[in-house]
């Protein structure tokens, strides 16, 4: 594909910031937030923010289903953080009865919400990255951590003993926040992924 599109879901979170990554890293970038803008992009990021809220608003503007059809017909996808949980198959610590996170069933593993957030609300740190040299500087908010993956799921990277960053296919996810660096090598892997 030469400039791939790519739609940044746009209901809430770090969307602009995305936006900007992702057109450093040679991509069409626009957002998200009605059917018509999803089925215009070929493929979509999920950003961070809060999983529960965005779960929330997919209802509203009746993306949800939409949302899930186009993933399960196969749309790239990358989500970091809040978007790490949602394209998950099975959600832990969802949130509350009707307000909880719900799963996009992406890719096929077990996320746990707020999981580094119970010990320190908020750390960086340099991780190793799979397939990337040096390290990449992660930083994590109220960040999840996987804690079980498919057999088609490929680890790229772990953080204190827990897996924050997988791959399955053309789906892409991150427990913390690369938008908020300047290393654009994630969303540029992504992009070269298209
Ligand atoms: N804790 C948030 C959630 O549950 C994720 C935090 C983030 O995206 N920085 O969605």
């Amino acid at each position: 594909m030469s400039t791939p599109r790519v739609g940044v879901l746009a209901l809430q979170g770090d969307t602009r910031e995305h936006l900007a990554a992702l057109r450093e890293a040679g991509a069409d970038a626009t957002t998200v937030r009605r059917v018509t803008e999803l089925e215009a992009v070929d493929a979509l990021v999920i950003p961070g923010g809060e999983s529960t809220t965005m779960s929330h608003l997919l209802r509203e503007f009746e993306l949800l289903e939409p949302l899930r059809a186009r993933l399960a017909e196969g749309m790239p996808a990358y989500g970091s953080c809040a978007g790490m949980i949602l394209l998950a198959t099975e959600i832990l610590d969802a949130g509350v009865e009707g307000r909880a996170a719900v799963p996009l069933n992406a890719i096929d593993m077990t996320v746990r919400r707020n999981a580094f957030g119970r010990q320190v609300d908020s750390f960086e740190g340099d991780f190793p990255f799979e397939g990337l040299d040096g390290h990449v500087h992660a930083v994590f908010i109220r960040a999840p951590w996987v804690e079980r993956v498919g057999p088609d799921v490929q680890v790229l990277g772990q953080a204190g003993g827990h897996i924050v960053a997988v791959r399955q296919g053309r789906m892409l996810a991150t427990a913390f926040h690369p938008e908020m660096t300047g290393d654009r090598r994630i969303h540029k892997l992504f992009v070269d992924m298209l």
